[in-house]
């Protein structure tokens, strides 16, 4: 099961990504988590990486699409991958299925969470990231139990470097103008399922379950 999930900053990817690969027991591949340890590390990747992500722009593509296709001949992805941030431009997704395609391999499903802009930027700003274990929560429609305590390990909750009012602002310009071009790409593909990402966590996870089968 070859999956990515799609849809602006904000739209609930990563809380949806935790279920998903929990329940279908195959890898979580998130660009934006590379970079963000890689940028803990003090990697060269990471100071790279860092100059793009901080203004809210994108990391070129050369960068991301090597990134990307590295980790995915990774043992663990050959029984299949979800797919959290990447691709995010037409070159990268053409990049994407020329690499499938390499090992006769294909996109099954793109998963679209659309949230209306409105809303995105109230859930950037409340969004708390552990420290430790990356688990994510959302002050006040997801809070952990503790105050600044992650519920699953214990950990600092922070928020991210990129969650700020004017990064967001930029992050969603970039998505509608780089990113947006990818929902035909992938309707042409016949692959792409649209969600309605505003009816709770849990009732979005139902209809991908729907879409994906047990
Ligand atoms: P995310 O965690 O997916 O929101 O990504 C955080 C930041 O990492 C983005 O705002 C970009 O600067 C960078 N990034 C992550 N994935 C990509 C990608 N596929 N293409 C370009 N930049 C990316």
């Amino acid at each position: 099961m070859n999956l990515i999930l799609l849809g602006p900053p904000g739209a609930g990817k990563g809380t949806q990504a935790a279920k998903i690969i929990e329940k279908y027991d195959i890898p979580h591949i998130s660009t934006g988590d590379i970079f963000r340890d890689n940028i803990k590390e003090g990697t060269d990747l990471g100071k790279r990486a860092k100059e793009y992500m901080d203004k809210g722009e994108l990391v070129p593509d050369s960068l991301v699409i090597e990134i990307a296709t590295d980790r995915l001949t990774k043992d663990d992805c050959k029984n299949g991958f979800l797919l959290d941030g990447f691709p995010r431009t037409v070159d990268q997704a053409k990049a994407l299925d020329e690499f499938l395609a390499g090992r006769g391999d294909k996109v099954d499903h793109v998963l679209d969470i659309e949230v209306p802009k409105e809303e995105l930027m109230t859930r950037i700003l409340g969004r708390r990231v552990c420290r430790k274990c990356g688990a994510t929560y959302n002050i006040p429609n997801m809070p952990p139990k503790v105050d600044g305590i992650c519920d699953v390990c214990g950990g600092e909750l922070m928020q991210r470097a990129d969650d700020t009012r004017e990064t967001v602002e930029n992050r969603i310009e970039v998505y509608d103008s780089q990113t947006k071009p990818l929902l035909d790409y992938y309707k042409e593909a016949g692959v792409i399922s649209r969600l309605d990402g505003t009816t709770g966590l849990e009732n979005v996870f139902g209809v991908i379950v729907g879409i994906l089968g047990d």
